[in-house]
Parts: C-alpha cells; sequence; structure tokens
C-alpha cells in the first residue's frame, strides 16, 4: 500500500509514453513506402508499354498508308500503260472490221503495227491472227511460218466469249523473242458476228518490273500485279515460277476484294507465308488488281529497336528506383526497429522505477507501508493537523512475546504470523487517510487523521480484539496464542512539536500495556 501520491504520478508516467499508437505509424510509413514504390513502378511500367504499343500501331498505320498510295500509283501506272496498247488494239480492230482482211491490205496493216510499236517503249510487239490463229500481220515485220497462236489463252478466249471489251491473259514468254510478256487482246468480227481472228498487244512485263524494282520496299517487300482470275500478271521479286499462279485461296480474293476495290489490311501472304502490311486497288477500266505489301516485321524493325532502347533505359531506371526505394525502406525498418526498442527499454525503465519507488516506500514483507514512508507520513500529518486545527492520533502496536514464538516455531512461521497481523491491521482502519505502517521489527505504526484519543483507543480495542480472535496459537504466552499490545497517544499541538515528540508518548503507552499484562490497549497521558 504506497501513498497516493505516489501512485497516481506513476500512472500519469505510464500513459504519457504512446508506444503501441508509435509503433502502428511506423509500420504504415514503410506500408505507404512500400506502395508508393510498386504504384511508381507500376505506373512507369504501364506507361512504357502503353507509348511502346501507340508507336507500333502508328507505325503500322503509316505503312498501310503508304502501301495504299503506293497501290494507286501504281494502278494509275498500269492503266495508262495498257490503255496506250488497248486504244491502238482498238484502233486496229475498227480498222480490220470496216476495211476487211484481204491479203493485199495486209502489207499497209503491218507498216502501221510497226510505226506505232516503235512510239511506245512498253510494248513489245503487236499482233493479228485470222480466225485459224495464223498469223496476218505484226508489228515486228516477221510473220513467222506456219506459226500458229490458236492455242493462246487470249485466242481462245476470244474465240469462245463474244464481248468486245480488252482481255488481259496469263503472262507468257514471247514466240518471237522469247521475252516475258503480258497480252492485252481484243476480238476481231465478221460483218454477221462471227469470229474473225484477235489483235493482241503484248506488254514487256520489264516495263512494270523496272519500275517496281525500283521502288524501296526493304528485301522482302512486294508488288504484284494480278488478273482477275486470280493469277499472277507480276510479280516483285520476279521468280518465273510464280507467274501464272492462281492465288484465289489467298487472303485478298478472299477476305480483301469482297470488302471493295482498294484498302489495306495485316494479311499472311499465301506465296511465300509471310505476314505482310499491304495496300491495294483495282486498275480502273482493266480486270487487273494492283497488290503493294511490306514485311510486317521489317516495318517493326526500327519500332522494335526504338523500343528495345527506351525498355532497356526504363528497366535501368526501374532497377535504380528499385535498389533506392529497398534501401530507403530498410533504413526505416531499422530505424522503426531502434524506435521500438527504445520505447521498450523505455517502458521497462518506466515500470523499474514504478517498482523501486514501491520499494522505497512500501515494507517487502507485509506490504504495508515501510519507515520512511510512515516518518514522512506523520511529518505531513502532523503539519496538516496544526494548519487545520484538527486532531490526528497514532497507534503503536508490538506482538507480545515474539521471541519465543519464533523460538518455538521459527523464523518462517514468525514472518507468516506479522504478514497476517498486518493483514488484521489493514482490514480494521476503514478511512482513505489512515496509514498503517511497519515501524520496525515486529512493531507496527497506525496514524489516523481526523480522530481524537476515544476514536483511536476503538481502533485499537478493535485490532487487539480482532488479532485475538484470529486466534494463531503461541506455546510460549499465557493465552496460548498471539497477542497485541498497544500505545494509544492524540496528538497534542502545543506540547509535541516532532513527530519523535508525539512517537515517544505512544511508545511510553504501549510500554505500560506491556509492563500491566500485555493484550491490552493503553492511552498516553
Ligand atoms: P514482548 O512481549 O515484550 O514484546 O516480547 P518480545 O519477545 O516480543 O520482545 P522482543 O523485542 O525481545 O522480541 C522481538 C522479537 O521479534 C525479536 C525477533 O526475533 C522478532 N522479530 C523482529 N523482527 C522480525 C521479523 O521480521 N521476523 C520474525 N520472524 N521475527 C522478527
Ligand atoms: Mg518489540
Ligand atoms: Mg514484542
Amino acid at each position: 500500500m504506497g501513498h497516493p501520491f505516489v501512485k497516481d504520478r506513476t500512472e500519469s508516467t505510464r500513459l504519457a509514453t504512446p508506444w503501441v499508437p508509435g509503433q502502428v505509424e511506423s509500420k504504415l510509413k514503410v506500408r505507404y513506402a512500400v506502395s508508393l514504390l510498386i504504384a511508381v513502378c507500376l505506373s512507369m511500367t504501364a506507361i512504357v508499354i502503353g507509348e511502346g504499343w501507340n508507336a507500333r500501331q502508328y507505325h503500322l498505320r503509316g505503312s498501310e498508308v503508304e502501301m495504299s498510295n503506293l497501290a494507286q500509283t501504281l494502278a494509275s501506272q498500269a492503266q495508262a500503260s495498257i490503255k496506250q496498247a488497248d486504244t491502238l488494239l482498238f484502233a486496229v480492230v475498227d480498222r480490220l472490221e470496216n476495211d476487211g482482211m484481204e491479203p493485199a491490205k495486209i502489207p499497209r496493216l503491218q507498216r502501221l503495227l510497226h510505226a506505232q510499236r516503235g512510239e511506245l517503249a512498253q510494248i513489245h510487239g503487236l499482233f493479228v491472227f485470222d480466225e485459224e490463229g495464223r498469223w496476218l500481220a505484226n508489228s515486228n515485220n516477221a510473220v513467222l511460218a506456219n506459226a500458229n497462236n490458236s492455242d493462246r489463252e487470249y485466242f481462245i478466249y476470244h474465240r469462245d466469249h463474244p464481248d468486245r471489251g480488252p482481255h488481259i491473259g496469263p503472262s507468257i514468254r514471247s514466240r518471237s523473242t522469247g521475252e516475258w510478256v503480258m497480252t492485252v487482246s481484243r476480238r476481231i468480227n465478221h460483218a454477221d458476228g462471227r469470229f474473225a481472228g484477235v489483235v493482241a498487244a503484248s506488254i514487256y512485263l520489264n516495263h512494270f518490273l523496272d519500275l517496281y524494282n525500283s521502288i524501296d520496299m526493304g528485301s522482302n517487300g512486294v508488288v504484284n500485279l494480278i488478273a482477275d482470275d486470280a493469277t499472277i500478271v507480276v510479280r516483285r521479286p520476279f521468280n518465273e515460277a510464280d507467274i501464272g499462279t492462281s492465288v484465289a485461296k489467298g487472303p485478298l480474293f478472299t477476305q480483301l476484294l469482297p470488302k471493295g476495290n482498294s484498302g489495306t489490311a495485316i494479311v499472311k501472304s499465301y506465296v511465300d507465308g509471310v505476314e505482310r502490311v499491304v495496300g491495294f486497288r483495282r486498275v480502273e477500266g482493266y480486270p487487273l488488281i494492283v497488290f503493294a505489301a511490306l514485311d510486317k516485321a521489317e516495318v517493326l524493325a526500327s519500332w522494335r529497336q526504338e523500343s528495345m532502347l527506351s525498355a532497356g533505359i526504363v528497366s535501368l531506371l526501374l532497377g535504380f528506383l528499385g535498389v533506392l526505394g529497398y534501401r530507403l525502406i530498410r533504413v526505416m525498418k531499422q530505424q522503426n526497429h531502434i524506435q521500438n526498442e527504445l520505447l521498450e527499454a523505455q517502458e521497462k525503465l518506466i515500470e523499474v522505477n514504478h517498482s523501486l519507488k514501491l520499494l522505497a516506500l512500501e515494507d517487502a514483507l507485509t506490504g504495508l507501508s515501510n519507515r520512511r514512508q510512515f516518518d514522512l507520513f506523520i511529518l505531513a500529518e502532523m503539519g496538516r493537523a496544526r494548519r487545520t486545527h484538527t486532531s490526528l492520533a497514532l497507534l503503536m502496536i508490538d506482538v507480545d512475546h515474539f521471541k519465543s514464538f519464533n523460538d518455538h516455531y521459527g523464523h518462517l512461521a514468525g514472518d507468516e504470523c506479522l504478514r497476517k497481523i498486518s493483514t488484521i491491521i489493514t482490514d480494521n482502519i476503514q478511512r482513505p487517510g489512515d496509514l498503517a505502517a511497519r515501524f520496525g521489527g515486529e512493531e507496527f505504526t497506525v496514524v489516523l487523521p481526523g480522530t481524537d484519543y476515544v476514536g483511536a483507543f476503538l481502533v485499537a480495542e478493535k485490532i487487539r480484539r480482532a488479532v485475538q480472535q484470529t486466534d494463531i496459537k503461541h506455546s510460549g504466552s499465557p493465552e496460548g496464542l498471539v497477542t497485541v499490545s498497544l500505545g494509544v497517544c492524540a496528538y497534542n499541538q502545543t506540547a509535541q512539536s516532532q513527530p519523535e515528540d508525539l512517537i515517544g508518548a505512544a511508545d511510553k503507552a504501549l510500554y505500560v500495556a506491556k509492563a500491566s499484562g500485555r493484550n491490552m490497549s493503553v492511552i498516553a497521558n
């Protein structure tokens, strides 16, 4: 039992140390730092991926526009080249149908064809065949004896189709010069509409190929001129085996042309399986399609390089940030750890301090106030009684024949007996302001503020009887049980100036009680 002001002070010190919220706060700070670091890294990664994706789409879209423009330009070029030849064929057909095809008229026709061919660089030859496929006239001034072209695709086409429009045949190797050419042809009719023969112009494939090869399309770019029936007329890069090949099952015919006459797309080539960025367009007025395509991998090569570079730089930055963040968080954790240890140490110190204070004011054996606290308390209470003109009383209690109790039952039993008596004393003082203390050895005191000698004597007697009634056996005592003797003294403010005066008076009364036979309370006179 400590003095109240001592107890209050230690508790307020304990409350002033908010170590639990501090620890939570530190943990939160570390969590915020980790979350922030992760958020920054994720954002940077997301931005780089987003930017990379946009750049990729931009590259692909740019190439699609480029291919669309190229397809348009090449379609115009093809249309112009063929139109020149076809216009000539139209005029020849008109002339033959109106003037007739008698042998006498052939030399003049031959000269005309020769002259016209000279005007147009793309034209390899101009030919007129009769209804049997025999050579009637040609621009090269040499009619091959017994030559017959009735087996050519264009001859068979016109013979079997009455339409008067131009026909583009599959590319062939010329019978006269051995060069690769494409043919444009028209049907000649008799007056009654029967088939009378064919007039054909052959155009050098090189006329197209030279242009196609001059365009920078990377190492794997493709330009195709394709007939409406899906056969390849010219292809860059040139490969004889490709000429006449059908691409009817390729994406151009299965996916793209059904949707429109021009457009762009990213598709896998039917010929070589390479994925390409494609632009295509129908040649106006002729059954031809121009198809220009860049290798997608080549289109994306520069983008890939740029992306790798920025990804590398960002990875380095992220790595740097990660290392910095890791160190920062480690330092924060270490700081938190130290802070926690300090707080714990502080907490322990407070506890130790508290125990020390209790030890300094409390009797270890009985838990009553010790002599030190009694001295402080009696001094303070005497001052207060003087100031407030109130009464104050003191009891001195001494166990009877205690030496022989120890001798007979042993010291440990003696200690236990003292603890019991302490409890009895504490149980029999009721006011919060009262103080019970162990004065020394088997002697106790009770300070009773605001109590006069009558009240004090009543308390003394209560204690004495309670000890007696507890019936602690003591064979060395005449009563056969443990008893106490008490000296009661009321504070006399005029006669007693020092605590020793009051204590001495109470002690004297106690002496009288002892001398008078013990187990009694005596009031000091
Ligand atoms: P009286 O009736 O005259 O008071 O006789 P007494 O034997 O009690 O008197 P005395 O002062 O001679 O003996 C006091 C004894 O109390 C001496 C000691 O053995 C015992 N004592 C003092 N302090 C303690 C203690 O802390 N524990 C125990 N067990 N015994 C103590
Ligand atoms: Mg004694
Ligand atoms: Mg004694």
